[in-house]
């Protein structure tokens, strides 16, 4: 497999990308245009950035081998969009085996049967799905609201609602408290039990 191109991988992280120790590892790329792109790396040309086989990012990322083992972490693949790599992932896993718990941080902007090939392999999702109503939705991000929810209710039905958290950000000038108090009931609706409300950190620059 082809080596592909990463905006960063950041080791330590005690739960904040799932159980356990994990290394985060942002994938390059990215099918949204969020106005307040903390990650704008991820929609620039890869020139210049770190690429790495399957083989190599473990190689890399193993010297972390015991305190996964020992805390139950591993990987989180975030971006950027990870699902955009799925036949990266599942050769990556192919070489951890289950001794590691993969973990994706997703937008689920992608085509439904990526995320049929990802559930069999990552244990444990964090969705970003920003937004209920589908234009506040495509005015922050460009993309469409129906694709990830959708998205979202076939994730669930594959790996179930005990291993997906969903986020659902406040962000300023797009939606208010009460559009998330809508976005998380149906949520809720949905049979989602870990939903993650704040209050959305808009760049200084922004
Ligand atoms: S989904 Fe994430 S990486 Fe992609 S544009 Fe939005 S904030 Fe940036």
């Amino acid at each position: 497999m082809e080596a592909v191109p990463f905006i960063g991988i950041d080791r330590h992280r005690l739960g904040i990308d799932g159980v356990g120790v994990t290394t985060l590892a942002a994938f390059h790329g990215c099918p949204l245009r969020c106005k307040y792109c903390l990650n704008h790396r991820c929609l620039e040309p890869p020139e210049g950035l770190a690429t790495y086989t399957p083989q190599q990012l473990y190689d890399r990322v193993g010297v972390d081998n015991l305190y996964f083992i020992a805390t139950g972490g591993g990987v989180c693949f975030g971006g950027g969009e990870p699902l955009l790599r799925v036949d990266f992932i599942a050769g990556f896993k192919e070489i951890c085996g289950k001794g590691w718990n993969l973990t994706a941080e997703t937008s689920l902007q992608v085509e439904p049967e990526a995320v049929r090939q990802v559930a069999l392999v990552v244990g444990d999702f964090i969705v970003d799905i920003k937004e209920s109503n589908p234009d506040i939705y495509h005015a922050y991000t460009g993309g469409d609201a129906a694709r990830a929810w959708d998205n979202l209710g076939l994730l669930l039905s594959l790996v179930g609602p005990e291993h997906v958290i969903v986020r659902v950000p406040q962000i300023a000038g797009y939606n208010t408290e009460a559009d998330c108090a809508r976005t998380a009931a149906r949520l809720g609706e949905m049979g989602v039990g870990k939903i993650d409300r704040f209050v959305y950190r808009v760049p200084p620059s922004a």
